[in-house]
């Protein structure tokens, strides 16, 4: 694959036949959410159609047979008993969810009472897929990763990847909860954090954002001169004076940076 842009996303979801047969290879309760969601239950689906150098948790997440088949049944009772000890939602994540619509569709549906699912996506998904999941997600949490299908295609293998997310961060603000996160990534501080703000400002003012300044090189990333270190100090502190200018309805992991 490398060198190879991959496509975006979900034919093969949207005819709800090649991955109706969904896998997943992990599932537990997690507090590493944030506040207003925590604690979730997670469940972590095989398969994506992004390839980000720095994933921390390529490159199981990629091949979509990894771990175990995702029976619905039995996670949607799996789910009742972790809504009924303490666990808020259920946060399906991968790799990218999104592209296991049958899979989600037939969980919710195999579930005794509504499960609060959150959508823990890269935003890629069809507007099909987004349209088949109304009323069936509770929060959408969409990464918005990057500022310019620039570093998309370069960290990502992404191609057009801007047109993608921003329209369907677009259609979701309009009737679904929306909580947008961005991965401060060093190096990419002015050309992806920056211009993802300023898009949020402009065309959804007011939005949730939730800013992650915790990055640390994984897979790839940990031999690239740009994306193999930790986060600066001072870019994080430049990052929060940023967004405190910004009309948004923000938060971070950092107290004080
Ligand atoms: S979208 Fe998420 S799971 Fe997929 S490669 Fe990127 S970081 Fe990994």
């Amino acid at each position: 694959m490398r060198g190879k842009s991959l496509q975006l996303p979900t034919v093969r979801a949207e005819s709800g036949g090649t991955h109706a047969c969904a896998h997943h290879f992990h599932r537990y309760i997690s507090y590493a959410d944030e506040p207003e969601f925590s604690p979730t239950f997670r469940i972590y689906l095989s398969g994506c159609n992004f390839r980000c150098s720095f994933c921390n948790v390529a490159p199981t997440c990629f091949d979509r047979w990894s771990g175990s088949p995702a029976d619905a049944t039995i996670l949607a009772r799996e789910c009742g008993a972790a809504l009924d000890t303490g666990a808020r939602f259920v946060n399906l994540l991968g790799g990218e969810p999104s592209l296991h619509l049958p899979f989600i569709l037939q969980l919710a549906a195999a579930a005794r009472r509504p499960l609060p699912l959150i959508l823990n996506s890269n935003g890629s998904f069809s507007p099909s897929t987004r349209s088949a999941l109304r009323g069936v997600i509770h929060t959408w949490i969409v990464d918005l990763k990057f500022g310019n299908d620039d570093c998309a295609r370069r960290v990502a293998r992404v191609p057009a990847y801007l047109a993608t997310v921003t329209s369907n961060l677009l259609a979701l603000h309009a009737d679904q909860r929306l909580h947008v996160r961005h991965l401060l990534m060093p190096g990419h501080r002015t050309c992806c954090f920056e211009p993802v703000v300023n898009w949020l400002v402009q065309h959804i003012p007011g939005a949730r954002f939730h800013l992650m300044t915790a990055y640390v090189p994984q897979w790839r990333a940990l031999t690239d001169p740009v994306l193999g270190r930790l986060n600066p100090r001072a870019d994080i502190r430049r990052a929060c004076a940023y967004l405190a200018a910004a009309n948004l309805d923000w938060s971070t992991d950092v107290q004080a940076a």
